[in-house]
């Protein structure tokens, strides 16, 4: 697996101040993808266990409240991801959000997919569509996409939208 970009503090890209990965690769060629560069999965450095290591220490900050995967496309790095996330789990509770192009059907069917989805906490699905753009919306782009509370969802069979803990707002 290899990585673009990884931030310490990032507030742009789920709940709170999150520590952030972006991994590279991605097959699905959105017609307004926002990150053609790492469309490319030979694009940025290869994750190693020293990154890995990294995103543990960030993690520990009582300020930061969770990790956010981001791309490229998570879901086409999911083998990767999960080793990741498992580690991190394995040291730190902390939230994990995870976005993607593919809808959480098209997740749940691929075996692989479904592994990190049941590993992350938070999902927002779908690409991001330009005539969907909304700037009002928090935590997501386009408003085609939707902000699952992923354990919910798995537990009662259908999409259950992720309520925002301080505000009280579903997403
Ligand atoms: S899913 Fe994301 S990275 Fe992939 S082509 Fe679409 S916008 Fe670009």
């Amino acid at each position: 697996m290899r990585y673009g970009q990884m931030r310490q503090y990032d507030i742009a890209n789920g709940s709170g101040i999150r520590s952030t990965i972006f991994v590279t690769g991605c097959r699905r060629a959105c017609p307004e993808c926002f990150n053609e560069e790492y469309q490319n999965f030979q694009a940025g450095s290869l994750w190693t266990e020293k990154e890995t290591q990294q995103m543990i220490q960030w993690l520990r900050d009582p300020n930061v409240e969770g990790l956010t995967l981001l791309g490229g496309e998570p879901m086409e790095n999911a083998e990767g991801l999960a080793g990741v996330v498992r580690a991190v789990k394995a040291e730190i509770s902390k939230s994990v959000w995870v976005y993607s192009g593919y809808l959480w059907e098209e997740i749940l069917r691929d075996p692989l997919k479904k592994n990190l989805l049941e590993l992350c906490d938070v999902l927002v699905d779908g690409p991001f569509i330009n005539a969907l753009r909304d700037p009002k919306l928090q935590f997501r782009g386009s408003s085609n996409q939707r902000v699952i509370d992923i354990a919910k969802s798995l537990k009662d069979g259908q999409i259950v939208l992720y309520r925002d803990e301080i505000t009280g707002h579903v997403m």
